[in-house]
């Protein structure tokens, strides 16, 4: 198995299922008349647990279990108001009995919605930014609980270093085990991608394996040029780790950065469009910020004839339902 001899604690729901989206394949023919449709199915990270689910609880069965590992006693990572990957780490410390401080971008906002809402009921302390740097504040609030007596330990900005990615690595074995047992390749895989852990995880895992899957990240904020980069040091740093020998050429990093569109957490009618989609056609849910842009991606990416008819093609979802609750007014009906 891939990252065995890591230390590990269980905090996920896992393996999570894999269902196959009919009816959006259906509707995707409708819409495109003649271009090609591939298979598509869906890897529910969204199910997870920890929480509500989501990627981070993969990346946190790896961090905490490093964390313990060092005695730490306080958890400390940092995000935006709406991060999931800070709700997560506030639950995996809840559970694991740690304290845990939140460092989150710009001022406090008026209302404290969806995830926000979460992290205070997990008992998370949250410490904002406003105009002040980001690193420079997760760095003071680090010694001040040290000094304070405490041991702390911190989890990089979307759980994303070699520990982290070490968790879609055995992802990717995960999902290749499954689709192996119904006899099917995966082709393709599309994907959210942000801070990288997992887009570069995933690709170390299905290397390491002998995959030649395709994983395909949709860009949520960052322009290839600069993103492709950071993929390939962070995955070169996650072979590393798991003793894997490979080569892993820039080419092999696929970002599609045409989806950017305002920005990060900006919702606009790309993403609007394909919440309501998935969620007509097949009663599943999107999150705003993530998986609704690379699902607007993905159903670019068939428009403009990317994948083969005869392909399968996996859509990871990796959760993060309840910022739909704090962008309600961006996303309920006439808008
Ligand atoms: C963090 C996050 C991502 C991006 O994962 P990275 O490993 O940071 O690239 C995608 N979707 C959701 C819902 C997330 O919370």
């Amino acid at each position: 198995m891939i990252a065995e001899h890591l230390p590990r604690i269980a905090l996920a729901h896992l393996p999570t299922p894999i269902e196959e989206l009919p009816r959006l394949r259906q509707a995707l023919r409708d819409e495109v008349a003649g271009m090609p449709v591939p298979r598509l199915l869906i890897k529910r990270d969204d199910q997870t647990g920890l929480a509500m689910g989501g990627n981070k609880a993969r990346k946190l069965e790896f961090l905490v279990a490093e964390a313990l590992q060092q005695e730490a006693d306080t958890l400390i990572t940092a995000g935006a108001p709406q991060s999931n990957h800070c709700r997560q780490t506030a639950a995996a410390a809840a559970k694991m009995g740690l304290r845990c401080l939140l460092v989150l971008g710009g001022p406090a906002p008026m209302l404290e919605g969806g995830n926000l809402l979460l992290d205070r009921m997990l008992g998370a302390e949250v410490v904002w930014v406003g105009e002040r740097d980001r690193s420079a504040v997760m760095a003071e609030v680090a010694e001040k609980a040290r000094r304070a007596g405490g041991r702390p330990y911190v989890v990089p900005y979307g759980g994303s270093n070699a520990v982290g990615a070490a968790a879609y690595a055995a992802a990717f074995q995960e999902m290749h085990q499954q689709a192996s047992a119904w006899d099917l390749e995966v082709d393709q895989v599309v994907v959210a991608s942000s801070s990288g852990g997992t887009q570069a995880g995933m690709l170390v895992g299905a290397r390491a394996m002998g995959s030649r899957t395709r994983i395909n990240g949709i860009s949520i904020d960052k322009k290839t040029s600069n993103f492709q980069a950071e993929l390939v040091a962070l995955a070169d740093a996650t072979a590393t780790l798991l003793d894997l020998e490979l080569e892993l050429p820039m080419e092999e990093f696929i970002v599609h950065d045409s989806y950017l569109g305002g920005g990060y957490g900006v919702v606009g009618e790309p993403e609007r469009s394909a919440l309501s989609l998935l969620a007509a056609t097949e009663g599943l849910l999107l999150d705003p910020v993530y998986t609704a842009r690379a699902l607007a991606g993905l159903r670019d990416l068939v428009r403009r004839g990317h994948f083969r008819e005869e392909e399968t093609v996996l859509f990871w979802h990796t959760g993060g339902l309840p910022a739909l609750f704090a962008y309600a007014d961006l996303l309920g009906p006439g808008q």
